[in-house]
């Protein structure tokens, strides 16, 4: 059913199925960005670590520039042969098509420390391709409360927990500020980044507090540190939640950062009080679709932008088809960019329903159907994702700017 065509279509294909263990991908781990998950071995699975476990790489390039981050999966179709010295092959187990790829690298700053001594890896930097992200303070106070039971913290999130990051990065509970060190080493880290690889948008992120207006405040020092330190002014993104209104338009006023991006994660109401309790109870559905609506006014169409986790809505417990959670968010695209924001799609397995043979299969349908839909969507509004905000080089789990890139070079 696939209407997708060249790198598009091969990269859809291995986020949804994922890429097995080889001694090739094991090899390529040595000179590659490591992988945040490390690979985890099935029960049964040839296994020739001995470990369980293993450290993979984290993002694969192939010729034409095209990011696909790598999902381990021991009953992917999927896995990698060749070297470092002859070069690596993406191969596809059922028809033999062999494709040559290369990994994200090692960067020197990986394995380089602050003056102080704190490995820039823990400073609050993070890279994907030419896309410097910035998490000072990654703790989110949802994963503290819960309420009849319920964590707050969103369903899908493995990323916001309290943990030993937010121990180097000095951030404590209930403190708003982020620490002037801490700020120190992050620019050091940031500086050591920038002068190894190409970085063409900085993207400010970091973990939510429940009172919103707070967490304006620390984002505002943030960008305004960011933005005294930025010397080759590259665009700035605002990744944090649904702030004030009256801090948005402080962000425009200082012409803090050049887009805005609050992430609602998951259209439709009811999924989204599912989904994202924690956002749902300290700011609110409408809010949060109205702080998108504020942020438009002030940096106009083609600025404003909300991370959607696509797939989530598959998990068993919502009881949906990947027909219907396709045809949800295919309406609250056709809805957000009636409003001048733009969503930004970002594969995530759903958990559950493994044990279904058509697992991976439904998830491959509902994307491609999102994801080609959504293309047509944003043709029909005139909106095309900024090239300042985001670009194939470093959309590594998302499929705009790929497609929009395919219809240009196909016009
Ligand atoms: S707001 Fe949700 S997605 Fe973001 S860090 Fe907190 S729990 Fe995770």
């Amino acid at each position: 059913m696939s209407t997708l065509a060249g790198s598009p279509a091969l990269k859809v294909q291995v986020m949804c199925e994922g890429i097995r263990y080889t001694p090739a991908l094991g090899a390529a781990a040595a000179h590659s960005m490591p992988n945040y998950y490390p690979y985890r071995f099935k029960p049964g699975e040839p296994d020739p670590t001995g470990r369980g476990s293993a450290t993979i790489p984290y993002l694969i390039n192939t010729p034409d520039g095209t990011e696909i981050r790598i999902l381990g999966d021991g009953d992917s179709p999927w896995h990698i042969e060749g070297s470092q010295a002859e070069g690596y092959r993406l191969v596809d187990d059922r028809s033999g098509r062999s494709v040559s790829v290369a990994f994200e690298p090692m960067y020197p700053w990986l394995t380089q420390k602050t003056s102080d001594g704190l490995p820039f890896a823990q400073a609050g930097v993070q890279v994907h391709g030419d896309m410097l992200v910035v998490n000072v303070a990654p703790g989110c106070e949802y994963f503290l409360h819960k309420h009849e039971g319920q964590s707050m913290r969103c369903a899908f999130c493995a990323y916001g927990a309290p943990d030993e990051r937010t121990k180097h990065l000095g951030q404590i509970s209930g403190r708003v500020e982020i620490l002037q060190p801490t700020l120190e080493r992050m620019r050091e880290a940031m500086d050591a980044v920038i002068a190894q690889t190409e970085i063409r948008h900085i993207y400010l992120v970091g973990g939510s507090l429940t009172d919103a207006r707070k967490e304006g405040e620390r984002f505002l020092q943030l960008a305004r540190f960011v933005k005294a330190h930025n010397r080759h002014r590259i665009p700035v993104a605002l990744g944090s939640g649904a702030i004030a209104d009256d801090q948005i338009a402080q962000f425009k006023a200082e012409q803090l950062v050049d887009h805005v991006c609050f992430n609602l994660e998951m259209w439709s109401e009811p999924l989204f009080n599912q989904v994202c309790p924690g956002k749902a109870r300290y700011v609110g559905y409408a809010r949060w679709i109205e702080a998108l609506e504020t942020a438009v006014r002030h940096f106009g169409r083609g600025h404003v932008y909300s991370a959607m986790v696509a797939g989530v809505e598959l998990e068993p417990e919502h009881g949906l088809e990947w027909e219907q959670a396709a045809r949800t968010a295919l309406e609250g695209a056709e809805d957000l960019c009636r409003r001048g924001i733009i969503p930004v799609y970002s594969l995530v397995w759903p958990s559950g329903g493994r044990q279904r043979p058509d697992y991976h299969a439904r998830i491959r349908n509902y994307f491609e159907t999102l994801i080609t839909g959504y293309a047509a969507i944003r043709r029909r509004h005139g909106l095309e994702v900024s090239d300042g905000f985001m670009c194939h080089r470093c959309a590594y789990m998302q499929l705009e700017c790929d497609l929009d890139r395919a219809a240009k070079a196909a016009a």
